[in-house]
């Protein structure tokens, strides 16, 4: 018997480009879910937050389903250049006063998707330091949208 073909696809594995149908931020990488995309290079693909911490809160995802970034396969260096682009252009765009980077592996951890992402977080002073970084307040798609232009628009 052959060994079985991981990039095959099937009703709930990956397909051929690594994606899987039962997965949110699949749907979201090949665009049948929308996003706030800020970022994408071959590997990753970056979006905003949809009910982000603070203002300009990104993730920025391995295009191939892996589960998180700790227990399976290797991808954090694959996404590591689109990390570095994200979390400078939030700077240049946002000037914050800082910026947190952080990623949840499995339940215990908070994470609550289960496809890797890093968070790629701008802060401010009038919320400052780890106390302050986690704030479940729903976010207005309006203030979404104004800190999507903000980021992404061109400026000459
Ligand atoms: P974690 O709790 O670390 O697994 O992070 C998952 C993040 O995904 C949370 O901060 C959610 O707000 C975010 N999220 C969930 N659904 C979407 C979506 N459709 N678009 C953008 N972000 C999302
Ligand atoms: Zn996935």
């Amino acid at each position: 018997m052959s060994a079985p073909d991981s990039t095959a696809s099937t009703s709930d594995g990956p397909r051929q480009d690594g994606t899987r149908d039962d997965c949110l931020f699949c749907r979201i990488v090949d665009g049948s879910i929308p996003s706030r995309q800020v970022h994408a290079d071959e590997h990753a693909v970056a979006f905003l937050d949809i009910n982000g911490w603070h203002r300009g809160h990104t993730l920025v995802i391995p295009r191939r389903h892996v589960d998180d970034l700790v227990f399976g396969p290797s991808a954090l260096p694959e996404i590591a250049p689109a990390i570095d682009a994200v979390a400078r252009r939030l700077v240049e765009r946002l000037a914050p006063d800082g910026v947190n980077i952080l990623s949840s592996a499995r339940p215990a951890a908070g994470q609550t998707v289960f496809h890797a992402h890093v968070h790629v977080i701008p802060r401010y002073a009038d919320a400052a330091g780890f106390t302050n970084l986690v704030r479940p307040d729903e976010v207005p798609a309006a203030e979404l949208d104004a800190v999507w232009h903000e980021i992404t628009d061109d400026r000459t």
